[in-house]
C-alpha cells in the first residue's frame, strides 16, 4: 500500500489550512475532496473573523480573495407590521487591519488549495474516501474508489455530519437537536447599488442578520452578507425545531418567503441568482465537541464540531482554519518524535485548548442552550418593534409623556416574571 505522511479527508477550510501547514513544512500530505473542486460543495453565510487567525499564516491574509472587509453591521428585529433596525458603523472595523471580510466559498477555498499545491502538496478532488483503515483500533489511511492509501496521521475534515468518523466509531452520529440547516442564493447586483443599500463607502461592506419573523417563530434568522458584486442572502432554522413544529412546513421554502417579505423585497430587487446552496451547521457547541485525536487521527473543522452561533456573530470558518492549523503542527512535532500514537498527538487538543479555538466555545457553553428559546424569535422582536412604534407615533389626540409611553410598553412587554427569569438565565452567556 503506498504510504504517505499525511492524509486529510476534505478539501474544506480545515483540511486545507491543515494540509498548508504540512506542505510547507516538507512534509508528504494528499488532501481527498469528493468535490470537483475545493469550494464546490462548501456553504457558509459568510463571514470570516480574521482577526482570531491573522497570526496563524500571517503570509497568506494578505493576498486571500477575500470580497469586503465588514465596516457596517445591521441588525433586524422583524415584528408584525413594524420591524426594528440597529445599524452600527463603526470607525474601528473600517480601519485596516479589518476584523473581518466576506469571503465566497468557491472562490476563497480553490485559491486555498493552490496555495497547498505551491507548497507542494497534493489535492485530489472528484474523489470520495469511502471508509477510513482501521488495525487494532489505530487509523492507518483511508479507502478511496478502491484504491488504499496509507498514512502515519489522517486529519478527518470531512464537514459537519462526520459520516465517515461516526462510522468508524471515532465520534458520535449527528443528531437533529445538534444541528440547524441553511438555505442560501448568491444575488448579483452591481458594487454601486450595493454600496447605495448599505450606505457603504466604496469597497467596504455589510452584514445584515434577522431575527424574528422570518422563520415562522422557529429558532433560526436571515442572514445576508455584501460582497463585490453580489450579495449572499440566506436562512438558517433548527432542525429539532422544525422537526417539533406544529404547523409543517419545508423547510427550503422559508427562503422563498424571507425573499418575498416587504422588508426584504427592496434589498434584492433587480438582483439575478447565481447560486443556490443549503447546508447543515454544527450548533451543539463546547458540549458536543468529541474526542479530538486518537491513534493515527485527528478531527478538525465542523467534524469536530468547532462551530459557534452566537446570534449576532457566527463563526465556523476561523475555528476551522485555527484548527487546521494546529493539527498540522501537532503532526509535524509527531513526525519529530517518530510517535504517531494518541499520547503523543494529545498535543492537538492542548494546543486547541489553549488558543482561541476552545477558549471561546468554552466561553460560549451556555449559548446553545440559550438560543433555543423560542420568544427570542417571537416575542422580543415583536416587543422591540411595538416600543419603538409607540415612540414615534403621534395620534389625533393629546399624546402622553415620553416616559410614560416607554415605561408603559417596558411594563407590559418586559417587566414580568418570564421575562425576568429569561434575563437572568442570560446572565450565562
Ligand atoms: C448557512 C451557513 C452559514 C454560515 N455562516 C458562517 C459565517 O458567516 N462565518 C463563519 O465563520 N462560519 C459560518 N458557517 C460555518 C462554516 O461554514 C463552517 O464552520 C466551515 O465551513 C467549516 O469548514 P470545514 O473545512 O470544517 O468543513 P467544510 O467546509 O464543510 O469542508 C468539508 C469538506 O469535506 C469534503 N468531504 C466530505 N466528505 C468527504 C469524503 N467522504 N471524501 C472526500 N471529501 C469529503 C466536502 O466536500 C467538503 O469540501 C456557516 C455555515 C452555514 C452552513
Amino acid at each position: 500500500m503506498e504510504k504517505v505522511d499525511c492524509i486529510i479527508v476534505g478539501g474544506g477550510l480545515a483540511g486545507l489550512s491543515a494540509a498548508y501547514g504540512l506542505a510547507s513544512e516538507g512534509l508528504e500530505v494528499i488532501v481527498i475532496e469528493r468535490g470537483d473542486y475545493s469550494g464546490a460543495k462548501n456553504v457558509t453565510g459568510g463571514r470570516l473573523y480574521v482577526s482570531p487567525i491573522r497570526d496563524l499564516y500571517p503570509e497568506l491574509w494578505k493576498a486571500a480573495p477575500f470580497e469586503r472587509p465588514v465596516t457596517r453591521e445591521f441588525v433586524t428585529l422583524m415584528g408584525d407590521g413594524a420591524h426594528t433596525t440597529i445599524e452600527l458603523a463603526s470607525e474601528r472595523f473600517a480601519t485596516p487591519a479589518y476584523q473581518s471580510y466576506t469571503v465566497l466559498r468557491a472562490r476563497f477555498d480553490q485559491w486555498f488549495a493552490d496555495q497547498v499545491m505551491e507548497k507542494g502538496g497534493m489535492v485530489i478532488t472528484k474523489n470520495r474516501v469511502d471508509d477510513l483503515l482501521l488495525e487494532g483500533g489505530k487509523v492507518i489511511g483511508i479507502r478511496a474508489g478502491g484504491d488504499d492509501i496509507g498514512a502515519d496521521v489522517t486529519i478527518i475534515a470531512e464537514g459537519v455530519l462526520g459520516l465517515l468518523s461516526s462510522k468508524a466509531g471515532l465520534r458520535e452520529e449527528p443528531r437533529p437537536q445538534d444541528h440547524a440547516l441553511g438555505y442560501k442564493e448568491i444575488i448579483e447586483l452591481p458594487p454601486g447599488v450595493i454600496q447605495d443599500r448599505w450606505h457603504l463607502n466604496e469597497g467596504e461592506g455589510a452584514a445584515h442578520l434577522f431575527m424574528g419573523g422570518v422563520t415562522r417563530g422557529l429558532m433560526g434568522g436571515g442572514f445576508l452578507y455584501t460582497n463585490k458584486d453580489s450579495i449572499s442572502l440566506g436562512i438558517v432554522v433548527g432542525m429539532e425545531a422544525m422537526r417539533q413544529a406544529p404547523d409543517k412546513v419545508d423547510s427550503y421554502t422559508l427562503l422563498d418567503e424571507f425573499k418575498e417579505l416587504p422588508q426584504i423585497k427592496p434589498l434584492v430587487e433587480g438582483g439575478t441568482i447565481v447560486e443556490y446552496s443549503a447546508h447543515a451547521i454544527a450548533e451543539g457547541g463546547i458540549a458536543k465537541v468529541p474526542k479530538l485525536y486518537g491513534d493515527g487521527y485527528l478531527l478538525a473543522g465542523d467534524t469536530a464540531g468547532l462551530s459557534l452561533n452566537a446570534l449576532v456573530t457566527v463563526r465556523g470558518m476561523d475555528f476551522a482554519i485555527a484548527s487546521g492549523y494546529y493539527a498540522a503542527r501537532a503532526v509535524i512535532d509527531a513526525k519529530e518524535r517518530d510517535d504517531f500514537t494518541a499520547a503523543s498527538l494529545a498535543q492537538y487538543e492542548q494546543s486547541l485548548r489553549s488558543s482561541f479555538v476552545l477558549k471561546d466555545l468554552e466561553t460560549a457553553r451556555y449559548i446553545p442552550h440559550t438560543i433555543e428559546n423560542p420568544r427570542l424569535f417571537t416575542h422580543y422582536p415583536q416587543a422591540v418593534s411595538n416600543l419603538m412604534e409607540q415612540v414615534f407615533t403621534i395620534g389625533p389626540g393629546p399624546s402622553k409623556k415620553l416616559s410614560s409611553t416607554v415605561m408603559g410598553g417596558v411594563r407590559k412587554d418586559f417587566l414580568n416574571l418570564q421575562t425576568l427569569k429569561e434575563l437572568y438565565a442570560m446572565r450565562k452567556i
